[in-house]
This record gives C-alpha cells, sequence and structure tokens, in this order.
C-alpha cells in the first residue's frame, strides 16, 4: 500500500488547501468540497441520509458574515499523517489523514480512476 506524503501544503483561509504531493501530484481542494468530504462520524452518517436541510432560511440581504463551513478558521497539522480543519461553521471533528486526501483528489487525473473502480465494484 502506498504511503502519500506532502511535500509542500498550501493553505489559504478563504480559498483552499493544495497539497504536492512527494511523487510530484498536485491536489487542490476547495474548502467547500473538504467540507462536504469531512471524515467525521456525524458528516458520514448525514452523507447516508441525504443533504442537510438548508431550506428554512428566510430569503433576504445576504448575510454577510454567516457561518457557511465554506471558509476555514485556522488549520492544524495531526501528528505527521493528518491535517485537522476549522470551518467557519465551527465544525473541526473531521481529521484528513493524507492518504484520505490524496484520495480525495479532484483532479481529472484521479477522479476517472476512481469512478472506473466504483464501476468495477458494481460490476462484482
Ligand atoms: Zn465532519
Ligand atoms: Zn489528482
Amino acid at each position: 500500500m502506498p504511503v502519500f506524503a506532502p511535500q509542500h501544503v498550501d493553505v489559504s483561509l478563504s480559498e483552499g488547501v493544495s497539497i504536492r504531493w512527494a511523487d510530484g501530484h498536485l491536489s487542490q481542494y476547495k474548502i467547500k468540497y473538504l467540507r462536504d468530504h469531512c471524515p467525521c462520524a456525524t458528516c458520514t452518517d448525514a452523507h447516508g441520509t441525504g443533504e442537510t436541510p438548508t431550506a428554512t432560511r428566510p430569503a433576504g440581504p445576504l448575510p454577510v458574515l454567516q457561518p457557511s463551513g465554506h471558509r476555514l478558521q485556522k488549520v492544524e497539522p495531526v501528528g505527521r499523517y493528518a491535517l485537522q480543519f476549522y470551518f467557519d461553521d465551527r465544525h473541526s471533528s473531521g481529521i484528513f489523514t493524507w492518504t484520505y486526501l490524496r484520495e480525495l483528489c479532484p483532479c481529472d487525473a484521479c477522479r476517472p480512476a476512481e469512478r472506473d473502480r466504483a464501476k468495477e465494484r458494481r460490476k462484482s
């Protein structure tokens, strides 16, 4: 099993995270994407039952500083194996290991491979 290690990590609290891996691959993640893929128990349960309801908020002037989970307050390393993201909706229980982040890489080179693997799983 390959062990993924980052060579360089760039964090923008309003934009997202980019990781240059030791094998030269570059992964760029939007904060919303990371929030949607939070691996904590709360979020993975919610993923199973569908989207979190958001329709209850009344329409009106845009609340500019409304916590949305689309910005980060901070990012902290967890040992040598993971990152912990503090989202601006006060959610911070997800520990993103390097391996998980690499599997999550949204780039064209990585995502089609994942879709193929999913197809293979369904066939068998
Ligand atoms: Zn979570
Ligand atoms: Zn990739």
